[in-house]
C-alpha cells in the first residue's frame, strides 16, 4: 500500500489525515527500520508492507470501537507499538499504556514516543499477567494484536478493564470459540465480531469485541505457570 492508497484507505475508515500525522508515520517507519537492524522488532520491513500490515492494520481497530469516546487504552504485548502507537498518532486524546515483556522493545518505544512528541504514554516492561494482577479496573479499552491464544488473552485482560470496558482482540482467523468457558469464569461477554479482508490480499482479520460485565475475581489472572498448565 503506497502513501496515496494508505490515505484513501484511512479516509474510508472515517479517520482524518493531516500532514503532521503522515510525517509522524514516516518518522516511525525510519526508526523502525534503523532499530530493527539492532534488535528484532518486525519481519516486515518493505515500506508498502509496513504501511499495510502495521500502520493500516492497527487503525482498523476503529471498525470495532469509536476511539473518540475512549479515555484510557492499554495495548498488551505491543512489540514495536502495534496497534497502540499508531492509534495514539490518530487519537491524541488517548491515555495510552503500552505493555511488553521484552525490555529491548520498551527501549525502542521510549525513543519512538520521544521522537514523535507523543504525550500521555506510559511504557511498562512487565508480563501482561503480572501487570493484570497489580492494576485492576483501570482501562476503558484493552487491546492486543497477535498475542497468545484467545482464552489466555481474556485472562490477561479481564482484571485490567473497568466494568463495561471493552477488550478488542485483533486476530487473524476468528478463534473466539476457544474462549467460551473463560468468558463465563471472568465475567465477560462477546459484544460483537467484525471480520474483514485487508486490502491487496493482505489476509483475513477478525476483531473480537469483548465486554466486561462485572468484577473479576482476585484469583485472575493466575501466574503464567498455572495458565500454561491449564487454560480456563
Ligand atoms: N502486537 C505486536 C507484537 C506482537 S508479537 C504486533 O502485532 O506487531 C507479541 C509481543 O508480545 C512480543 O513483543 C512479546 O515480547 C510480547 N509478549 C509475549 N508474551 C507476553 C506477555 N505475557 N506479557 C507481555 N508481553 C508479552
Amino acid at each position: 500500500m503506497d502513501i496515496l492508497e494508505f490515505k484513501e484507505a484511512i479516509l474510508k475508515l472515517g479517520l482524518d489525515v493531516s500532514e503532521d500525522k503522515l510525517n509522524k508515520l514516516e518518522r516511525y517507519y525510519e526508526l523502525l527500520i534503523i532499530w530493527n537492524q539492532k534488535i528484532n522488532l518486525t519481519a516486515i520491513t518493505e515500506k508498502k508492507q509496513v504501511y499495510l500490515k502495521h500502520f493500516y492494520d492497527s487503525l482498523t481497530l476503529v471498525k470495532a470501537i469509536d476511539l473518540n469516546k475512549v479515555n484510557s487504552l492499554c495495548d498488551l504485548g505491543t512489540g514495536a507499538g502495534f496497534p497502540g502507537v499508531v492509534l495514539k498518532i490518530f487519537f491524541p486524546n488517548l491515555k495510552l499504556t503500552l505493555v511488553d515483556a521484552l525490555s529491548k522493545r520498551i527501549k525502542f518505544l521510549e525513543v519512538l514516543v520521544k521522537e514523535l512528541n507523543l504525550e500521555d504514554v506510559d511504557l511498562v516492561h512487565m508480563r501482561a499477567e503480572e501487570y493484570g494482577r497489580l492494576y485492576r479496573e483501570c482501562f476503558d479499552v484493552v487491546t492486543a494484536r497477535a498475542l497468545t491464544s484467545f482464552s489466555v488473552l481474556l485472562e490477561f485482560s479481564a482484571s485490567l478493564l473497568k466494568i463495561n470496558g471493552h477488550l478488542i482482540a485483533m486476530r487473524g482467523l476468528n478463534d473466539s470459540a476457544s474462549g467460551l468457558s473463560a468468558l463465563k469464569v471472568l465475567n465477560l461477554k462477546i459484544n460483537n465480531i467484525v471480520c474483514f479482508e485487508l486490502p491487496g490480499g493482505g489476509g483475513q482479520r477478525t476483531l473480537i469485541d469483548v465486554q466486561k460485565i462485572s468484577k473479576t475475581s482476585l484469583k485472575y489472572p493466575r501466574r503464567y505457570a498455572e495458565i500454561k498448565k491449564k487454560s480456563l
